[in-house]
């Protein structure tokens, strides 16, 4: 092959995107995966009852050689690890291959926790200077109190949506950020054209994978830019009323009846995955 690993493991940029992904990486990527499954976390993948997403866990586990698992959250890093550990211990979660972030403004390693330059990179070029312009608008907006979450790549507000007056969220965007209201009280405010879904996007890409074996799943407003990529999609059972009002114009999106962790599994079997999930479910 004509692509090299420098001094020290670094890779050179002639190097295909996935070696040069997997270079920034503690956690080792399956190689050819039999499956992609991109879970959101709140809702989705810490969704359902203990004993169904004591099963998946172990499944994720088990198969994590040939099912390539990517956590895509509104959650921060520092709330990932925290969680992480959490779960590990209760239900036996165990750390996915790569974690998107922040509503999809941060990628890591799903081990180490630490972000990957390569898919990082170019979302910092789309956020720098916002902050500047947008923080002192935002400052004066009625009903905005700060998430406790750091603010890398992205704004997170609490909102009280009887406060709240959304129509001068079009005149924050005007900065070149985008305005994300999910779950009826959260508010990100993300670089313009950022989401978990333009992220997911650009991954897939840096993984060189074939989007037939790519499955999302997710239960709230900040997920539909994952289901408009029109990859295969899972809308657990208890996913937001406005989520599901979007059903109609998600045709890869199957919406399942059971919660959190039932719900994926059900989603998996109706996409096909049924050999890959047999002995277990
Ligand atoms: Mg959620």
């Amino acid at each position: 092959m004509a692509h090299s690993i420098g001094a020290g493991g670094v890779a050179q940029p002639s190097q295909p995107l996935r070696q040069r992904l997997q270079a920034q990486l503690q956690a080792c990527l399956p190689h050819n995966p039999d499956l992609v499954l991109v879970t959101d976390l709140d809702g989705t993948l810490l969704g359902g009852t203990p004993a169904w997403r004591r099963r998946l866990y172990a499944w994720l586990a088990t198969e994590r050689h040939r099912v390539l698992h990517v956590f895509c959250t509104g959650r921060d890093l520092r709330s990932v690890a925290r969680m992480l550990r959490a779960e590990e211990e209760a239900l036996g979660l165990a750390a996915p291959h790569l974690v998107i972030s922040d509503v999809g403004c941060t990628v890591a390693c799903g081990l180490s926790l630490e972000t990957v330059p390569l898919a990082v990179d170019p979302i910092e070029a789309r956020w720098r200077g916002r902050p500047e312009r947008v923080l002192p608008l935002l400052a004066t907006l009625p009903g905005l109190s700060s998430q406790p979450v750091t603010s890398d790549r992205r704004l997170a507000y609490f909102i009280d949506p009887d406060v709240l007056d959304v129509r001068h969220l079009a005149s924050i965007e005007a900065h070149g950020v985008d305005c994300l209201i999910s779950d009826g009280k959260y508010l990100d405010v993300l670089p313009a054209g950022v989401n978990k879904g333009t992220t997911l996007v650009a991954v897939l890409n840096l993984l060189e994978v074939h989007p037939e074996r790519v499955v999302t799943a997710g239960d709230t407003l900040n997920d539909l830019a994952m289901f408009e990529t029109g990859l295969a999609g899972v809308m657990v059972g208890n996913a937001e009323p406005s989520l599901k009002a979007a059903l109609p114009r998600l045709p890869n999106t199957y919406l399942a009846r059971g919660e959190g962790c039932e719900g994926i599994v059900e989603g998996l079997h109706h996409f096909g995955y049924g050999p890959l999930l047999a002995g277990a479910f």
